[in-house]
């Protein structure tokens, strides 16, 4: 099945390790593995290629074990891409929101969302740097090059961090509150309600993105530090059962 008609899609980023984390004797325990397959068939012709799998393993049974005879510390996850420090903002969009964006311009709803801890990539893959520039970029471009002057788009930028929902269109406008109207559809109203508390905020915001015909394309971000294994091997679990879904 083609990427961009999944109905979801999981991806991993690792993000290069920072020169922080070099200084105290940190190292990677993370690694997209090797085993290369081609995204799309214009990636084929242009001979590009995407990890499936990432390695992670466990730095304290590691022990500089350079030739890794011991492989019952290691663990694989497959997703459908992952991306490691080699990769660049423009092979992130072309295997998520490129192909999502081919979606909203056949009229789906779509959701990017980018999972992990602090310090794990989310803001720089998001938005990125003024020469690096991330995905709102990237899709908002690649989205009006595709639209024609009769549509109207709706996009919503918001950020949940310890159950408390953020509109990052309006940072300063204070907390988002849900609202599940009488047929079940979940909404961030401008004003606060009625609350259910049965599931986290993330499952009942992307209720509509992971039931319906909505497009979702999940990036989970790890660190590739040694210093981190514990939120890695989370955020990788988590990543995992989503790929269940
Ligand atoms: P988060 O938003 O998840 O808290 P950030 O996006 O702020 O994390 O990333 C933490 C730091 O790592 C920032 O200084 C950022 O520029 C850097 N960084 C993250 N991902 C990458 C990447 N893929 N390549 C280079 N630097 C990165």
């Amino acid at each position: 099945m083609a990427m961009q008609k999944q109905q979801l899609t999981v991806v991993v980023r690792v993000r290069p390790l920072n020169s922080g984390e070099k200084s105290r004797k940190a190292f990677q325990c993370v690694f997209p593995l090797d085993k290369k397959v081609p995204r799309t068939s214009l990636s084929k012709k242009l001979n590009l290629f995407s990890f499936k799998r990432v390695l992670l393993v466990d730095p304290e049974k590691f022990e500089n074990n350079i030739l890794r005879q011991n492989r019952q510390h290691e663990r694989k996850f497959e997703f459908d891409a992952s991306f490691g420090a080699t990769s660049n903002q423009e092979d992130v969009h072309e295997t998520t929101t490129g192909p999502i964006i081919d979606s909203v311009v056949e009229g789906f709803n779509a959701t990017v969302f980018a999972y992990g801890a602090t310090g794990s990539g989310k803001t720089f893959t998001m938005i990125g740097t003024k020469d690096r520039p991330g995905l709102m970029t990237l899709m908002t471009k690649t989205l009006y090059e595709k639209l024609d002057n009769q549509y109207q788009v709706l996009l919503s930028y918001m950020e949940i961090y310890n159950e408390i929902i953020r509109d990052l269109l309006n940072p300063s406008g204070g907390d988002l509150e849900l609202l599940e109207d009488e047929r079940g559809n979940i909404r961030v109203p401008e004003t606060t309600k009625f609350v259910n508390y049965r599931d986290s905020k993330l499952t009942r915001l992307l209720k509509d993105s992971l039931g319906g015909t909505a497009k979702t394309c999940m990036i989970a971000h790890v660190t590739p530090s040694s210093s981190n294994f514990e939120e890695t091997y989370n955020t990788l679990m988590y990543a995992s059962r989503a790929m269940n879904i």
